[in-house]
């Protein structure tokens, strides 16, 4: 692992001011931010990530969860996930979110692991954390061996023939659903991002994963309030039962209506190159019947430009079949 300057901030204004100064981010060099670390530091083990300096935010009291006058909710950047899946809160409104949190990872991980770096988590894709592999999204230009390679758990969803790696973050599936605005903090001051518009497709340049700029630090996220009698859930397909990324999963936000579905919110995860906000399937359902009919042809509109690449072909009947038992049991009121 190369060597790097530890910096500890006690601020927002200290943590951005620390990487702006730093000697190295002047000249170019990298200067990351070190919340939980649970992708940062596996990656700079790896020489994946290899920055000059590391600004630990730990103490920047970003770990709370607040009421929003509106009825919604704030969440800072440096709760756990493990804090955010059992707040009462959360539990009681959101239980798409606490669902798809405790879906991810280890206790032990989700105890470290917080809301700003999950909003950042990196791809597994295999040649990712392999350098001694084409990989356009670590070295910009150099290929991508994921293409006629392995890539049984990669993207059918926005990809492009740069780069096919999947989003494994659960949180941010749910965080889809659920209309959440990101704020961040950088040089140029406080900004609210909506979080349809934080993530960016690979296209030709999928080294580029969001809209942030160097140096900007998330610092908290927001829930608008739902309608009554919303209830919600997340369903995960995987290989085994815990501790493994989503083959295919499903956040549901579902409203009754008249006559059946009032509104519905739904994103998949697991399949896209970005949490994937289905806003085709949303538009078959609202205003309709719940019936499986309806649910059925959801999934296919959601699915509909989905593209395999061999090994991941399954993965597109997978999706539809999971977003219809997500469906099927939310609109009953029930669990899968
Ligand atoms: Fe790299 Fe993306 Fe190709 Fe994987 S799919 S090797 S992350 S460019």
């Amino acid at each position: 692992m190369k060597t790097f300057a530890l910096q500890r901030s006690e601020s927002v204004e200290q943590a951005i001011a620390m990487a702006a100064r730093s000697p190295t981010a002047q000249q170019g060099a990298t200067v990351r931010f070190l919340a939980g670390g649970t992708t940062l530091l596996d990656l700079m083990k790896l020489n994946v990530e290899q920055p000059d300096e590391v600004v630990q935010l730990r103490r920047l009291g970003l770990d709370t969860i607040e009421t929003q006058p509106d009825g919604g909710v704030r969440i800072g950047a440096l709760v756990t996930n493990s804090a955010l899946a059992h707040d009462p809160l959360i539990v009681a409104r959101y239980q798409v979110l606490s669902e798809a949190l405790l879906s991810g990872a280890s206790v032990q991980l989700r105890n470290m692991a917080t809301t700003g770096g999950n909003l950042l988590q990196r791809t597994r894709c295999v040649y990712f954390r392999d350098t001694t592999m084409a990989c356009n999204k670590r070295v910009p230009g150099s290929g991508c061996a994921a293409q006629g390679g392995y890539h049984r758990n990669l993207a059918v969803l926005g990809t492009s023939e740069h780069c096919i790696a999947s989003n494994p973050s659960d949180m941010n599936v749910a965080l889809m659903a659920l209309d959440a605005t990101i704020y961040v903090t950088g040089h140029d001051g406080t900004r609210a991002i909506p979080i349809r518009d934080f993530f960016l497709l690979p296209g030709a340049t999928p080294h580029l994963e969001t809209v942030l700029a160097p140096g900007d630090l998330i610092t908290h996220v927001t829930l608008p309030p739902l309608p009554a009698g919303t209830r919600s859930t997340y369903l995960k397909l995987r290989d085994r039962a815990t501790y493994e990324f989503a083959l295919a999963s499903s956040a549901v936000v579902f409203t009754p209506g008249e006559g059946g579905i009032g509104r519905v919110a739904i994103a998949l995860g697991g399949v896209g190159t970005i949490p994937w906000r289905a806003p085709e399937a949303e538009a078959v359902l609202t205003g309709q019947a719940a019936t499986m009919e309806n649910f059925r042809a959801a999934a296919a509109a959601a699915l509909r430009d989905a593209r395999g690449h061999g090994e991941n072909d399954f993965k597109i009947e997978l999706a539809r079949r999971c977003l219809v038992h997500a469906l099927q049991t939310v609109s009953k009121g029930g669990q899968p």
